[in-house]
C-alpha cells in the first residue's frame, strides 16, 4: 500500500532457499525426499562420519545454472565451495558446505509486474549449498528429536539486492521465483513442506535518502501470504520505532501468524563468526562451454516470455495470458490446443474457466491427461457456429466429454439436447409467451425504450433453458415488436 504522506521508505532484500528436485543429495547418493520415516535416508556421508568424503551431484549444478540462465545471471566459470562454520545439533558436520565468494550465478534480474508496470528485481547471487537436518522439539516432553533425512539435500539460495520497496513487491517477486523453479522442474515450490523458504531483510529510511538503514531479518516464512503479512507488520513496527525516535537494532526475528506480529529470535551474528574457508574436500567446479550450451538449449520458453507472446501473437488480454501461464502444464495444453483452432480467445476461456474448474472439483490438475486438444477445438467450433451457447458448452458438454472422451462432440451434444434451438416455430412460441407476460414493457419498447429488448431476450433465454439461438431470437423479437405496433 502506498501512503504518499509517509516520510519513510521501506527497503527489502529477500533470501530464498529452494530445495532442488534431484533424486539424491548434494554430496552423496542418499535419497533426497520429503516425508520419509525419520533417519531413513542417511548414510555415513549424510551423518559426516570421520573419513567420509563429499562427491558433487552434477544434476544439482545443472539445476542451479538453469535457474541462473532464467534469471539472466552471469554464470561463474570456475566456482568452489566453502565451509560455513556454526554449531547446531541438526548440522552433523558442524559446518555447512555452501558457496561464499564464488557463487555459481552472479547478478541477474527477474522482471515482476507491479501496478501494471514491469519492474526488474536485481539479484545479488544464486549459490548452491546443502541443507541441515531438522530438530523436532514437540515430539517428546523431555528431549529434542533429530531427523537427518534433510541433512545434505541440495538447495539454491537466491539473494536479491535491497531493491524491493513494499510487501506487495516482495510477494510478487517470491511468487515469480516459485513459478520459475516449478516451470524449470528444478524444485516443487511447495512452501508448506519447506521446499521453498524465504527470509526477509527489512529496513526503513527517510524518503529520498540513498543510505541503507539498519536491517532486521525475519526468518522462515513458510507461505506466500505470511511473507506479505510479516513484511508489512515489520515495516509498520520499524516506522513506529523511528517515529518515537527509538533505536532500531540489527536482529533476527520470527513471525507469529496467530498474533500477526514479529518477535526477536537472536541478535545477528556478524559474518565473521562463520569463519568461512574453502572446502578442502571438494575440487573447484568448472562449468565448461559444452555443459553450459547444452543447458541453454534445454531451456523452455519462460512464463513471462510466453505471456508476452500470447498477448502479441494471439491478441489475448493480459489477464488470460497470465492465467494460462500460471503453470507450465496449463500453458503447454494451450500451446497444443492452438494447433487445432485459431479462436484463441474461446480456447483460453474454456481452459481458464470450465476446464480448470472441473479439474479443481475433481481434485485433479493438468499433470494428468485432460481432454484431447482436438476435442476442445470441436467444442470451440460448435460455439463459433452458434450451435451451442458458451455456458451450456462450459457447464454440460465439457464435463460430459471429460468422462466420455471417445464420444463424437456433435453427436453427444445433439443426443443430450444441448444444441441451440433455431427452429423458428419453437422460438416464436417462446417469444409470444414472454410478450404476453409483459404488455407494459412491450408498450414502453414501442414508445422508444429500445433497451428493454435485452430484458425480453433474457426471459426467452430463461424459458428455453439457455438454448434459444440468440441471433435468430433477437431478429424474431424485433420483427414481432415492430409488427404488433
Ligand atoms: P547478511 O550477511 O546479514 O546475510 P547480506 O549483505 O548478505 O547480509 O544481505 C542479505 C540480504 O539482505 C540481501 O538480500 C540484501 O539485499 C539484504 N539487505 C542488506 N542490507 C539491507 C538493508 N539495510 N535493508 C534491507 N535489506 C538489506
Ligand atoms: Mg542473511
Amino acid at each position: 500500500m502506498k501512503c504518499e504522506k509517509e516520510p519513510y521508505e521501506a527497503v527489502i532484500g529477500l533470501e530464498i532457499h529452494a530445495r532442488l528436485a534431484t533424486n539424491t543429495k548434494l554430496f552423496c547418493g542418499d535419497y533426497n525426499r520429503f516425508g520419509d520415516t525419520p533417519n531413513s535416508l542417511i548414510s555415513e556421508i549424510s551423518l559426516a562420519h570421520p573419513g567420509t568424503l563429499p562427491f558433487l551431484n552434477k544434476k544439482a549444478v545443472s539445476f542451479a545454472v538453469k535457474m541462473g540462465i532464467a534469471c539472466h545471471c552471469d554464470i561463474t566459470d570456475t566456482t568452489y565451495f566453502a565451509r560455513k562454520n556454526y554449531f547446531y545439533p541438526d548440522l552433523p558436520k558442524g559446518y555447512q558446505v555452501t558457496q561464499h565468494i564464488s557463487p555459481i550465478c552472479k547478478n541477474g534480474y527477474v522482471p515482476i509486474r507491479i501496478e501494471n508496470e514491469i519492474k526488474d528485481i536485481f539479484l545479488n547471487r544464486i549459490h548452491l549449498e546443502e541443507d541441515a537436518g531438522k530438530s523436532l522439539h514437540d515430539l517428546d516432553d523431555k528431549f529434542s528429536c533429530l531427523d537427518f533425512n534433510r541433512a545434505g539435500t541440495p538447495l539454491i539460495e537466491i539473494v536479491t539486492e535491497p531493491v524491493l520497496h513494499s510487501a506487495e513487491e516482495a510477494y510478487q517477486f517470491l511468487s515469480e521465483i516459485r513459478r520459475l523453479v516449478k516451470w524449470l522442474d528444478i524444485c516443487d515450490g511447495n512452501m508448506e513442506e519447506g521446499s521453498l523458504r524465504c527470509d526477509a531483510n527489512i529496513s526503513i529510511r527517510p524518503k529520498g535518502s540513498k543510505k541503507l538503514g539498519v536491517k532486521v531479518e525475519v526468518k522462515n516464512l513458510n507461505s506466500l501470504r505470511f511473507v506479505k503479512k510479516a513484511i508489512q507488520v515489520e515495516i509498520n513496527r520499524l516506522i513506529e520505532l523511528a517515529k518515537k525516535n527509538q533505536q532500531i537494532i540489527q536482529e533476527t526475528r520470527s513471525y507469529d501468524a496467530t498474533s500477526n506480529t514479529t518477535f526477536p529470535m537472536r541478535d545477528k551474528e556478524s559474518a565473521d563468526d562463520y569463519r568461512y574457508f574453502p572446502e578442502p574436500d571438494l575440487p573447484p567446479v568448472k562449468i565448461n562451454e559444452g555443459f553450459f550450451s547444452d543447458l541453454k538449449k534445454s531451456m523452455p520458453e519462460l512464463p513471462s516470455q510466453k505471456e508476452k507472446r500470447y498477448c502479441n501473437e494471439y491478441k489475448l488480454p493480459l489477464l488470460d495470458a497470465e492465467r494460462l501461464c500460471a503453470e507450465k502444464q496449463v500453458a503447454c495444453y494451450f500451446d497444443e490446443a492452438v494447433k487445432y483452432s485459431t479462436n484463441y480467445k474461446a480456447l483460453a476461456n474454456l481452459i481458464t474457466g470450465p476446464l480448470m474448474q472441473y479439474l479443481h472439483e475433481q481434485k485433479s490438475d493438468f499433470s494428468n491427461p485432460v481432454l484431447p486438444a482436438n476435442k476442445l477445438e470441436e467444442i470451440v467450433q460448435l460455439i463459433d457456429e452458434n450451435k451451442i451457447n458458451f455456458s451450456i458448452a462450459a457447464s454440460k458438454l465439457l464435463p460430459f466429454l471429460m468422462t466420455h472422451q471417445n464420444e463424437d462432440v456433435l453427436v453427444a451434444a445433439t443426443r443430450e439436447g444441448w444444441l441451440q434451438i433455431n427452429d423458428t416455430d419453437e422460438l416464436e412460441k417462446w417469444i409470444q409467451m414472454v410478450l404476453d407476460r409483459m404488455p407494459d414493457k412491450v408498450k414502453q419498447y414501442q414508445q422508444g425504450k429500445k433497451g428493454l429488448i435485452g430484458l425480453m431476450m433474457g426471459e426467452v433465454k430463461k424459458i428455453s433453458k439457455g438454448k434459444a439461438d440468440p441471433v435468430i431470437t433477437i431478429k424474431l423479437l424485433e420483427e414481432k415488436l415492430t409488427k404488433s405496433n
